[in-house]
């Protein structure tokens, strides 16, 4: 017998229609490229992104084609969240951070139709414009007055508040199936090129009721959220769609991440909520320390994307009284996975063993499921000692790449169902909380952002003078991990660091290229002649990089 309750598709509009309807009024405020500060309400941004609902259907664009963006955290990118995605369209965050190379490799993978931009990555545009296959206009996200005269080179380029003006704010939100894809993120494989994950609506949505939850990123209609997370990665942990779910206010640092734009903003719009990765939190921290500033309005932040220093959640508890919320996930997972929410009995511990707990990635969200496995492919008990591989598996969880990229990426246990390998080591305790241990992938995390090792090693080994490279990551003081170069030299022949470094530039981004070089007689080879690169890590792991 089939229950009898309504059919309603899980779609992306449906966020906006209920914000725009139960909380008009709420405010959005954003930092702007242009340098001021922009507010409005929900009632205005759900007008909005109708207008540019209509300007794409204007543009020719057709269900599921894919629209890019390259853009900070601002008013103009959420409209666009909505627009593309409430209309059929896939919306395709780019990451601004990508060499151009990486950039056009992506555009034309994903076969983008339109591609919006922040006046900041005028210059990147520049450089990929005419070089991409399928991209028909270039979207300034600007009033025509602010364009520069330098962009009129760009073929088809638009300005995005022409279009706004162009196009009526009556536009009725169609529907569809709620598996429809509604957005694109892709993340850098750690061999090959980038693989593209594609987010449905029904994952969205599924994920936004998770990550609003109590236990989860705890949001609701009395916060006010800073995302400092790009919506260019993984949608910004989905807060902008937390933020038309609960109604709460919304606030956009655009460009100024450093701590003392964000500690004002914080300030200024009384911010409860924030989330971002540990290098953020540092720049922030060592702000209002050196001032001897407060928050007078900060709760809690969430900090994932990369460990969570210990002394960092002290820090922010004992000094501010800022509760952190140590979070955990993945592009694959849209992103989240688990959040360290603390249950009934660490409430009663001591501080010390209370922040241990808190230094843990926590236990899983409902909709996530996680274990761990040995080598063999067992499952480990919670409460082992062992750590082991750390498999999800969830209705927000990819299940294959975009295109097919990569093969079947899933694992298929004894009952059939197929499970997320994370690529992530972990120990799970006898209550439920993940911890990390290490990472079985070996890409370089700087900043919160990866940097693919073995594009690295490849550009290394081009040179005349290299036999063997390898790039691990070696520990930094503010960006956690840097890329270090190890390299062998052929017989006979010379090389300095500095000629070495200097052979990477033009042929990554700028901080993709290694910090230091370490030469070495060997690097140690595995039984399948693979580079033994935890061997090298381990030696090198008090390496101190060179910080000026
Ligand atoms: P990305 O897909 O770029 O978001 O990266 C996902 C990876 O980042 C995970 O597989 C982990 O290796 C790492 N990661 C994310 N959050 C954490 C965390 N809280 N602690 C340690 N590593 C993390």
């Amino acid at each position: 017998m089939l229950g009898q309750m309504m059919q309603q598709p899980l779609l992306i509009s449906s966020l906006l229609v209920h914000a725009e309807r139960h909380h008009g009024e709420r405010e959005i405020v954003s930092r702007r490229v242009e340098g001021d500060i922009h507010r409005y309400t929900y009632r205005e941004l759900a007008a909005r992104a109708r207008r540019m609902a209509n300007a794409l259907t204007g543009l020719g664009l057709a269900m599921s084609e894919r629209v890019a963006t390259l853009a900070w955290n601002g008013y103009r990118h959420l409209e666009l969240y909505y627009a593309v995605s409430g209309s059929g369209a896939v919306l395709h965050t780019l990451n601004p951070r990508l060499h151009p190379e990486q950039i056009v490799y992506i555009a034309d993978h994903a076969e983008d139709q339109v591609l919006f931009f922040d006046l900041s990555f005028l210059p990147l545009i520049a450089a990929v414009a005419g070089r991409t296959k399928t991209v028909r206009h270039w979207v300034a996200m600007c009033a025509r007055a602010h364009l520069p005269a330098d962009a009129a080179g760009i073929p088809g380029l638009l300005c995005y508040e022409d279009l706004i003006e162009a196009n009526h704010d009556r536009y009725d939100w169609p529907v569809f199936d709620e598996n429809s894809a509604s957005s694109l993120c892709y993340t850098s494989g750690t061999t090959g090129n980038p693989k593209g994950v594609l987010y449905s609506h029904r994952s969205t949505l599924l994920h936004t009721y998770a990550a609003a939850l109590p236990d989860a990123l705890n949001c609701s209609a009395n916060d006010a959220i800073l995302p400092v997370v790009p919506m260019f990665h993984v949608n910004a942990w989905g807060l902008p769609y937390v933020g038309c779910m609960t109604g709460a206010k919304l606030v956009f640092p655009g460009p100024a991440l450093d701590g003392k734009s964000l500690y004002e903003l914080f300030e200024s719009e009384q911010v409860t909520v924030s989330a971002g990765v540990p290098t953020v939190w540092q720049g922030l921290l060592a702000h209002v320390q050196a001032n001897g500033l407060k928050f007078s309005s900060m709760k809690r932040t969430v900090i994932g994307g990369s460990a969570c220093p210990p002394a960092m959640l002290r820090t922010f508890g004992d000094e501010f009284g800022v509760h952190v919320l140590h979070a955990w996930g993945m592009t694959e997972m849209s992103p989240l996975g688990t959040v360290c929410s603390l249950k009934p009995r660490h409430l009663q511990m001591d501080a010390q063993a209370r922040y241990a707990v808190m230094s843990k990635q926590g236990r899983a969200v409902y909709g996530v499921d996680m274990k761990i496995v040995d080598e063999s492919g067992a499952e480990l008990p919670f409460g082992s000692e062992t750590s082991g591989e750390l498999l999800v598996r969830g209705p927000w969880i990819v299940d294959q790449y975009f295109k097919g990229e990569g093969g079947n990426p899933l694992r298929v246990d004894a009952a059939g169902h197929g499970w997320f390998p994370t690529g992530d080591v972990a120990t799970i305790d006898a209550d439920g909380y993940m911890h990390i241990t290490d990472r079985s992938k070996d890409v370089i995390k700087s900043g919160g952002e990866w940097i693919g090792s073995i594009d690295l090693e490849n550009i290394a080994m081009a040179h005349p003078a290299v036999a063997m490279a390898a790039c691990i990551a070696a520990h930094h003081p503010k960006w956690d991990e840097r890329p270090l170069l190890v390299v062998v030299k052929k017989p006979g022949a010379e090389v300095t660091k500095a000629e070495l470094l200097a052979f990477f530039e033009g042929k990554v981004a700028k901080w993709w290229v290694p910090d230091d070089v370490a030469f070495v007689d060997a690097i140690p080879l595995g039984a399948t002649g693979k580079m033994q690169k935890n061997r090298l890590r381990e030696q090198f792991k008090d390496y101190a990089l060179p910080t000026a």
